[in-house]
């Protein structure tokens, strides 16, 4: 058997939604699970909806992820153009082949007429559609129609008895009753085709094999099956992947709290391994009980069987998890490397960072690896490790700052630390241990008022480990601001008397 072709085939109509890329990733899965191949296509046919710059962010969502196409936009391929729009001519010819073969036929309604016939089918409670006025014409009749409207559209000819049946992956046996199908356009006035024609052209012209797309085209997919029979080409593969909810269990949509936009997950500093792991496992399970896969993993994993039927709800705090846990996956290296954008974002490093800044950086990684999630949230985490000028926190300068024993403390330790040889780990533990108890004050009474010193926070990565990186100049120098921050703050407020 031949290798499977799939396609990714987003119209341009707006910024890539995640229920989007999630049918890409299980596109580009089952390729590469399959060694089959990828191809982008845009289906940029309908004019009036064309967003600008939609293309650009979906060929950035695509290649972020790692879902590199093998045909497409950029990168071209045997069965190209992949815009749907400079294949006009493709598809008149079609047409024109459907008319000869009796499954098509120019209509020349008006859009009045329309008009018209859907107020009378609305106001009467008759079935909407198409009433198939010019499906026979007489000759006569076709040319004084076509003298009123040069301009007509091609309509399919759906039959209009029995049914029409296929087989879905995803859905078993599906069934539909023919009479209920509607005439549909396959080449609008301006000579532009419809998605539903286009779409089953190029599918058939670029030798897809399997179709895995949203569940919303399940009711397109009779047309589709249908214009297969008259042409008598092979049907592929359809697979239907179930909806995506929101939080609330809703479609997801532009009205659901959870953020849409896929591009707002790069931008808040997701890693693309970790929105693979859970777009993939979002309607799709390998039946292990399993949380984190590798990219290597799901391609290796991957089955179109093992897609639930049911919706898939998009839970943030599984995203979240996985996110934190990929991160913690990556060498020091590697997520060095990944911060880089965001730090310069906020003036820390250059462009591009020196070596020391990268030496530096390679540093603190290791100390903020465990609990970072976005990597957006590097530069918060990482303040005091580049600004000497921050702010302590409220709460934590109050309750470990401004109290009687504070300043003295901090002076003690910053010179006990200046005398020190070596800085490590070891040698600054002991050192600030051992200044605090010169003063009669030990574990918490004295790391708690360091950390807030050196950090201005109550909260973070070891404070040894950290000091080690910060170096001694740095340290010692907070630790003297911060003792005369706090004698100029118990001069005008109250002291905390409790330790
Ligand atoms: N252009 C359609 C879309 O944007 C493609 C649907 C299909 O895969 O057939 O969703």
């Amino acid at each position: 058997m031949s290798k499977p072709r799939l396609r990714f085939a987003p119209s341009p109509t707006g910024s890539p939604h995640v229920g989007n890329i999630r049918t890409a990733v299980f596109n580009y899965l089952y390729c590469r699970h399959t060694g089959g191949t990828f191809i982008l296509r845009i289906e940029d046919t309908d004019r009036e909806r064309y967003v600008e710059g939609s293309l650009e962010e979906i060929m950035l969502s695509l290649r972020w992820m790692g879902m590199d196409w093998d045909e497409g936009p950029e990168v071209g391929g045997d069965y190209g153009p992949y815009f749907q729009s400079q294949r006009l001519d493709i598809y008149a010819r079609y047409a024109e082949e459907l008319i000869e073969r009796g499954r098509a036929y120019r209509c020349y309604c008006t859009k009045e007429r329309l008009e018209e016939l859907r107020k009378y089918q609305e106001s009467n409670k008759l079935p909407l559609g198409y009433d198939r006025r010019c499906r026979d014409l007489s000759p006569e009749d076709r040319a004084r129609l076509e003298r009123e409207n040069p301009e007509p559209v091609i309509r399919f000819a759906m039959k209009l008895e029995g049914t029409t049946e296929f087989d879905d992956v995803v859905r078993g046996h599906l069934v539909f009753d023919n009479a209920l199908q509607d005439d549909f356009v396959i080449i609008k006035s301006d000579g532009y085709p419809t998605y539903n024609f286009a779409n089953v052209i190029d599918d058939h012209l670029m030798e897809i094999t399997h179709v895995i797309r949203g569940e919303e085209f399940i009711s397109s997919t009779p047309k589709h099956v249908q214009m297969y029979e008259a042409f008598g080409w092979e049907t592929p593969v359809w697979v239907s992947v179930p909806l995506i909810l929101d939080e609330q269990r809703r479609k997801l949509s532009k009205r659901s709290d959870t953020q849409t936009r896929f591009v707002s997950y790069i931008e808040d500093g997701y890693l693309p391994e970790a929105m693979l792991n859970f777009l993939a496992t979002m309607g799709w399970s390998s039946g292990e009980d399993k949380k984190i896969y590798t990219r290597e993993e799901l391609i290796e994993q991957f089955t179109l069987e093992g897609i639930s039927t049911s919706a898939a709800v998009f839970d943030l705090a599984r995203l979240n998890d996985l996110q934190g846990e990929h991160v913690r996956l990556l060498s020091v290296d590697d997520l060095a490397n990944r911060l880089v954008p965001f730090l310069q974002a906020a003036n820390y490093v250059g462009n591009p960072p020196t070596a020391s800044e990268m030496d530096y950086l390679k540093r603190i990684v290791p100390l903020i690896q465990p609990r970072l999630v976005l990597l957006k949230d590097a530069p918060d985490m990482t303040l005091y490790f580049y600004r000497d000028d921050f702010d302590y926190e409220e709460k934590g300068a109050r309750k470990y700052l401004v109290k009687d024993t504070t300043p003295g403390l901090l002076e003690a330790v910053a010179e006990k630390l200046e005398s020190l040889q070596q800085w490590f780990c070891e040698t600054i533990e002991l050192a600030v241990r051992e200044a605090g108890a010169s003063l009669g004050m030990e574990g918490g009474q004295v790391i708690h008022p360091v950390r807030v010193a050196v950090t201005g926070r109550t909260f973070g990565p070891g404070l040894f480990e950290l000091m080690d990186v910060l170096g001694k100049d740095r340290c010692t120098a907070r630790l003297r601001r911060a003792a005369a921050w706090a004698r100029d703050r118990l001069g005008t407020v109250e002291p905390q008397t409790s330790s």
